[in-house]
């Protein structure tokens, strides 16, 4: 352990590095002494100063060395126990907790009667979000600086951050200009560095006290203007060991500085003590978690990375296990009121598939089998469906509806729009209605007689399947015995408006789709209550899609490739931005480039115009004539987005590309590239920023969905990504959605052994009820 001068020649080594290092020679004992002896002296860390520590390493450097004397089998009995030695004494010494001192103020006392806080500092804490004493306990560090490694000056290196340490031995106070330069030099008796504070005048007095004192310097080692080292407006501090700590680094505001909000934590973080540490002991030992105070504690003041780590971690997986686990106790409330089994022989389902013109690709029929077996258990069906635009999600519900009418019960689907809403009751009726089905659409548009009749029949059984948007759910509707409910597009629907239509009936299987593939740490996250079944494969022939980004200048580029492909057979859709959120203006641009180009480039060609302002009759005219050929151009906003089957259709150009996101530019593409004939997607774009095209190439280079969306995700964070609004993304104070995957995969699996053997975790369950009191509502609806 290093002591003196001489011997800070070595590189440091703080503690827990020498142990993480020590870690790696457990298969290997010669490696392991060698390490040991040649590197015990470099040891030097503030925790030395505590003689346990001292002497319980020494301890260990004895038992290390003196393997060299033993047998052979004896050194292997000694090494089996060294990673206990290891765990047992990161958690006794790398690890600690505040004290229980003083009174307990309640968690919301506001934060203006906290020691250290008037008036005037309570409104700027306000501004960083902190209004009680519990915010400032949640306040949490964005970041942390390492100052423990105490770099000897022999030893600087250019660009590191680093403690050093040396006398004070002169102070200089230069003018140039309007800057002062006050410098001072640091020197160990050999070596020196140059210390240079800019326009801080009053450091000239704090230094004076310093001077031919031993101090602490922290900064970032620059070299100076006549090549020496030199560091610029340091940090100094008098020789004292508490310098040389792990540092957290806080948000601030304009009038709050470091100092103030770390002391203000630290004077304040025993209340920490009004927590209770209700993870139980099973789970704590299995998972290696710190105690609910040792975590707060390591959060701010962290004793080593060890600790640090180990805080986010148990704080983390709190807050996912909470949240997993009130996913799985909801399902479970649903599956104790009981599903009915349904019976069916599959018969007219078979019927079907023998008249497709297509096979079922080998991921529609596992997911086709995955979602009978849950109609055919006992249990509520509670599925989620992925699978790529164009991979055929549609056959699959189709074959769902027809087992569950053989069954004997009623069905409701939902679309997003009513475009794709009478899309599907046109295929539906045509697949459906011959096996004796009978089948109505009813949407906004639908009129009141026609939706006094529908209702009417879906009352008295009369309908066996409805079709339709959020009218479905708006409207008194009332069935006589649904038994299942599928969602298309359901990422455009929030969780209220599932449940609202699970709950018209008494025991619903419910089936959701969805294009948008979601990394599974997020559907965890988000969809914890649902099954996922994934189609992960596009039907055979199916051609990637090509993507070209051009520039606006070269529209007629464009336009004259539109042409060729209609003159081949094909069609196309030409599609508009979203100028502003009031639609009006995407409108326009949509109306006035439909009139220039029918007036214009494709005069001779038939062209139609479909948004989101004109009625449900006129864009089901539209759509009819542009499925069936009659047009071969269709100008459009964004209302095609989601669903619209034309496989026809070879080609579509996005105008103002730049203007999309990725996942809503994946959508349009997935118009085309819908049969076996090559299909192309034009983006044009304007002057963009570089990030902007680096994006819009990215998506050209593939067609892989689950690649963009992971893309997107990085790019702008999950609740951006999935539109917090209609997702009520869980809040995590510490957890990340995104990026603790490995916390979300065991928080699960604990979840699921808690929830199966609830009468052992009681307490910790009606905890949970607690906190999630009315998400648990929401669940609870079906
Ligand atoms: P999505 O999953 O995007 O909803 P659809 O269900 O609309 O996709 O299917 C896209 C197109 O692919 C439709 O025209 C459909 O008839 C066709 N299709 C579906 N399954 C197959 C298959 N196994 N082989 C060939 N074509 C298929
Ligand atoms: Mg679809």
């Amino acid at each position: 352990m290093a002591k003196n001068r001489g011997e800070l020649m070595y590189i440091p080594l703080l503690i827990e590095d020498f142990i993480d290092e020590v870690s790696h020679f457990l298969n290997d004992y010669n490696a392991l002494i060698e390490f040991v002896e040649d590197n015990f002296k470099r040891l030097d860390d503030p925790l030395l100063n505590d003689p346990e520590v001292r002497s319980k390493l020494q301890d260990f450097y004895n038992y290390i060395i003196d393997m060299r004397k033993l047998p052979e089998k004896r050194i292997m009995k000694r090494m089996k126990y060294i990673p206990g030695m290891i765990k047992r004494f990161k958690l006794a010494h790398l690890v600690y907790k505040v004290e229980k001192i003083g009174n307990l103020k309640p968690l919301d006392t506001p934060i203006k009667y906290i020691k250290g806080v008037g008036p005037k500092r309570s409104q700027k804490l306000k501004k960083l979000g902190i209004e009680t004493l519990e915010d400032l306990l949640q306040f949490f560090p964005r970041d942390y600086e390492d100052r423990r490694k105490l770099i000897p000056l022999s030893l600087l290196k250019e660009e590191d951050k680093v403690v050093t340490k040396g006398k004070l031995t002169s102070i200089e106070k230069t003018k140039r200009g309007n800057l002062t330069i006050i410098s001072a030099v640091l020197s160990d008796g050999i070596y020196q560095l140059l210390l240079k504070w800019f326009n801080q005048d009053y450091m000239e007095n704090i230094l004076k006290t310093f001077l031919r004192k031993e101090v602490y310097v922290f900064g970032t080692v620059k070299r100076g203007f006549y090549g020496a080292l030199e560091i610029q407006n340091p940090e100094i501090e008098i020789l004292k060991d508490n310098v040389r700590e792990i540092f957290p680094i806080y948000s601030l505001t304009e009038g709050l500085n470091q100092n103030v909000l770390r002391g203000l934590i630290k004077d304040n973080l025993h209340h920490v003590y009004n927590y209770e540490d209700v993870l139980p002991d099973d789970l704590k030992s299995k998972r290696e978690l710190l105690d609910i105070y040792e975590a707060y504690t390591g959060m701010h003041f962290p004793k080593s990375l060890f600790h640090r780590k180990k805080s986010r971690f148990r704080l983390a997986y709190e807050e996912i296990l909470y949240l997993q686990l009130a996913f799985l106790y909801s399902r479970k409330k649903t599956e104790q009121i009981g599903g009915i089994s349904k019976r069916f022989t599959g018969r007219f389902s078979q019927q079907l598939i023998s008249e497709l013109p297509f096979t079922l690709t080998n991921a529609q029929k596992r997911v086709y089998e995955e979602i009978k077996d849950d109609l055919k258990s006992e249990k509520p069906m509670n599925r989620l469906l992925q699978g790529d635009v164009g991979s055929g999600k549609t056959i699959v519900s189709e074959l769902t509806l027809l087992d569950n009418y053989e069954a004997g019960f009623q069905a409701a689907v939902m679309a997003p729009t009513s475009i794709l809403a009478i899309q599907h009751y046109k295929k539906m009726y045509n697949d459906l209605a011959k096996f004796g089905i009978k089948i109505a659409l009813l949407i906004g548009a639908t009129s009141t007689s026609e939706k006094s009749r529908i209702k009417n029949a879906l009352k008295s059984g009369d309908l066996d399947i409805v079709i339709g948007t959020h009218a479905l759910i708006q409207e008194d509707v009332y069935f006589r015995n649904l038994g299942l409910v599928i969602i298309d597009e359901q990422h455009r629907f929030g969780v209220e408006q599932r449940k609202e239509l699970i709950s018209k009936g008494k025991v619903v299987d419910t089936l959701v789709m969805t294009a948008t593939p979601i990394p599974r740490t997020l559907s965890l996250a988000i969809y914890g209550d649902l099954d996922v079944s994934i189609i992960d494969e596009m039907p055979q022939g199916r051609k990637p899609v090509k993507t070209f980004l051009v520039h606006q200048s070269r529209i007629e580029e464009v336009y004259k490739f539109v042409r060729s492909e209609i003159e081949n057979g094909g069609q196309a859709y030409i599609v508009y931005p979203l100028v502003d959120d009031s639609d009006k203006l995407t409108v326009k641009a949509a109306t006035t480039m439909y009139e220039s180009l029918s007036n214009n480039y494709f005069k001779d060609i038939p062209i139609g115009l479909i948004h989101g302002k004109l009625s449900d009759s006129e864009k089901d005219d539209i759509m009819y004539k542009f499925s069936k050929g009659e047009l071969k151009i269709l100008v459009s906003t964004t209302v095609i987005e989601v669903g619209i089957d034309v496989p026809n259709a070879t080609v579509i150009v996005i105008e103002n590309a730049e203007r999309f996101g990725l996942a809503q530019l994946h959508q349009l593409r997935g118009r085309v590239g819908r049969g076996s004939k090559q299909s192309y997607c034009y983006l044009t774009v304007g002057d963009v920023s570089r990030e902007t095209w680096e994006r819009l190439e990215f998506f050209a280079s593939t067609n892989d969905g689950f690649k963009i969306s992971e893309y997107d995700l990085k790019l702008r964070g999950p609740g951006e990504f999935l539109g917090v609004k209609q997702h009520g993304l869980p809040e995590f104070k510490i957890a990340d959605i995104v990026n603790d995957a490995e916390i979300m995969a065991i928080a699960r699996e604990d979840a699921k052994h808690i929830i199966e053997n609830a009468q052992d975790y009681e307490y910790l369950l009606n905890k949970v009820k607690e906190i999630y009191k009315e998400k648990l509502k929401l669940l609870e609806i079906g």
